[in-house]
């Protein structure tokens, strides 16, 4: 079953993601500061995104890894238009290359669009929306 995330007036403009079963302990971490991967406790593969199934060894005795939270730009976009609700344009979307071998796509927060390079280092920071939702974001790693 998908829970389908209610409408918040406290910041509305805000792209809820979905939360079902499959991805509940990635936004339980976010919310308690760690980047976790799925993990496959039969085989020890990690998977981005999460799903109820191993695709390595079809297993699905699932767990989960806490990321240091560091990767690469595989690639990236620049979003300019249309407009998006509640987003000053306009917002870099990189493709990440975990240090820990999976990928992932998240928003980059303080790197202007014509600094954003591929193989530029990310470091995860973490912006809490509310009390249930706090969303990945990437900066510049130190
Ligand atoms: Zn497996």
């Amino acid at each position: 079953m998908v829970e389908v995330p209610a409408q918040r007036t406290s910041e509305p403009h805000v792209v809820r993601p979905m939360v079902n079963r499959d991805s509940r302990f990635f936004w339980d971490g976010t919310a308690a500061g760690e980047l976790r991967i799925q993990k496959c406790n039969a085989c020890g593969a990690r998977r981005f995104p999460p799903g109820p199934a191993c695709q390595s060894c079809d297993a699905f005795d699932r767990g989960y890894d806490v990321a240091s939270g560091t990767g690469t730009v595989f690639s990236y976009v620049v979003h300019r238009h249309p407009p998006v609700p509640g987003k000053e344009l306009p917002i870099v979307i990189a493709l990440i290359d975990l240090d820990e071998g999976v990928r992932m796509v998240g928003e980059v927060v303080d790197v202007a669009d014509h600094e954003i390079e591929i193989g530029m280092r990310l470091q995860v920071d973490y912006r809490r929306v509310d009390e249930d939702l706090t969303l990945p974001v990437w900066r510049r790693a130190l």
